[in-house]
This record gives structure tokens, sequence and C-alpha cells, in this order.
């Protein structure tokens, strides 16, 4: 993915799909969702960014770009007074970590999976040194799993192993019952799959499957990108779709590895059969990127 095409994209879409008076409506539409006991969702540019705010707590999950951060940062102190306990980053990438300097110093510390400092400084130096230089990194990090009080309420960071990058934590609110997945979950859209960053599709089936298993079967669920039409909330139906569609995937590219047939020819596909109502959210990512990326793991030695 080219850093000029992603930021083109993602401008083109958030006008030039809106109608007229959807236009007119999103101009007085609050960026805050409230979902349920004072967690909800900011939506501004790049993945999708939770949040708890009460009196006596505060926590972002994901900080998107500077701009964006500040108008979310902002919105949270007109919720209250008291300062941030974690920004939590789902996982390396720059629509979730690049708002990291405009939360840095009001956060008390940043939190993430051990992997993601180092992958997040791999990713920074492909792009140069001002990218070097404009990177945050989390303070507090943790292997498996990690859990805190804040509040009244109990945040707790779940590992399950390789997936979409090679550190991706699920953000569970246990008391209010919601969890973010990061870029776990494209609802209903192409994901991007970060084979350079550590993905892995196998072990991302099953760990989607393991986290349904595990958490209670009302959860909500914030997915850090999805199609308009399905949205960037959801439940473990769809999770479960997300699993499904890899798994698909991955059977579909090995059924052409099997048969002989070139990597061109497995590639050229336009749709996976079943699910149809999965769209490309931007940026290049195409149902062709994932065959790729499931032919190139599939092939690995
Ligand atoms: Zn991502």
């Amino acid at each position: 993915m080219k850093r000029r095409e992603f930021l083109l994209n993602s401008a083109l879409l958030g006008a030039s799909t809106m109608l007229p008076i959807e236009r007119l409506a999103s101009l007085f539409q609050t960026p805050f969702t409230t979902l349920r006991r004072n967690v909800g969702f900011f939506t501004g540019r790049g993945g999708t960014i939770g949040w708890l705010a009460t009196k006596n707590s505060l926590v972002a999950v994901d900080s998107q770009f500077p701009n964006s951060a500040q108008t979310c940062l902002d919105g949270l102190k007109e919720k209250t007074d008291h300062i941030m306990d974690f920004l939590v980053n789902t996982h390396h990438h720059g629509d979730h970590t690049a708002g990291n300097p405009v939360f840095e110093g009001f956060a008390k510390h940043i939190v993430a999976h051990q992997n993601v400092p180092g992958l997040q400084k791999k990713a920074a130096e492909r792009r140069g040194q001002e990218t070097v230089d404009q990177q945050v990194y989390a303070d507090l990090t943790y292997s498996d799993s990690w859990s805190q009080t804040v509040g009244d309420e109990t945040l707790k960071l779940m590992h399950f192993g390789p997936a979409h990058t090679g550190g991706d934590s699920v953000v569970v609110f246990e008391k209010a019952n919601v969890v973010h997945m990061g870029d776990l979950v494209f609802n209903r859209a192409y994901p991007y799959i970060d084979t350079g960053g550590g993905a892995n599709i196998a072990n991302w089936i099953d760990m989607l499957r393991k986290t349904t298993e595990e958490l209670p079967n009302d959860a909500i669920y914030i997915f850090g990108h999805g199609n308009a039409e399905f949205g960037i909330t959801g439940s473990k139906d769809d999770v479960i779709v997300k699993s499904n569609f890899l798994e698909a995937l991955l059977e579909y590219t090995q059924e052409g590895i099997d048969a002989g047939k070139s990597k061109e020819e497995i590639l050229s596909i336009e749709v996976l059969e079943g699910f149809e109502d999965f769209n490309a959210p931007g940026w290049g990512l195409k149902l062709s990127a994932n065959i790729e990326a499931a032919y190139i793991e599939l092939t690995a030695d």
C-alpha cells in the first residue's frame, strides 16, 4: 500500500461518496457514539477509536492520525475531567498509532502487545527518517494477556498469536461487555493482511473463533474498519463471518495451487463465493491482494 494512495482514497471516501443530504446531515453529526456503560467509539480518519469516559476513568483505544486524534481528545475532555489512564494501541499500523503524539503527555501510559514497538519502528523506517522521528511508542507492553482496573471498569487485553499483524490485541471492557477488535475485523470488507508485519491467516481464523468462544455471546464488537452498509460495530456473528471468509480464502487458494493453476489465474477472480457482500475498503485493498497474501503463506517453506 502506498501512503499517498492511502491518503487520497481516505479523503475521497470521506466526501465524494455522500449524497448532498447526507453531507448536510454529517455536519450536525457528532463523531462520538456511546454503546454501553460509558464505553463508545469515535470515527474520524483511520481506524475506529474506542473509549471509556467516566468521572474517575478515561481510556482510548487507538489514536488514528494527529488531526482526528486532537478532535477525539478534545471531545473526551468534555466528557470528563479525569486524566487519561491508558491509551491502547491494538497494533502498530499508522492509521491506529500516528495520533500517539497527541495523546502523549495526557495519557499516563500507552499499552500494546510486546511486538508492537518493534513492528512500528520497522514500518516507520521503511518510510524514512521523518516518519521515524514522528513515532511515539507504547511504554507498557505484555505477552499473552494484561488486565487493569480503571475506575469501576476492568480493561483487559488479549493476544492470541499472529493474525492481522504479529502484534494484535483484543481489547475488552469487561463490565460494559464491549470489545475492540482493532483490524482483526474489517467488517464485510477485504482486510489488509500484513504479511511483512507478521500476519498469519491460518492462526487468524482460529483466534477469531477462540475470541467469540471466550467472550459473552451478547458482547458488542467495535471494528477497525467496515463497509458503509454493515458499519463498524457488530456482534459475534460478524466476527464469525470474517473467520469464515479467511477460511474460504485459504481453501480457494490451496485448491488453485493443488490444481496446478498459475498465481495469476488464482488471483483473477472478482468475488469469493459466499462472500459477495464484501467490498474493497479503499487504499488498494482488493480481493486479489488477499489471495496473494494467502498464496505467499501457503507456498512458504
Ligand atoms: Zn491495521
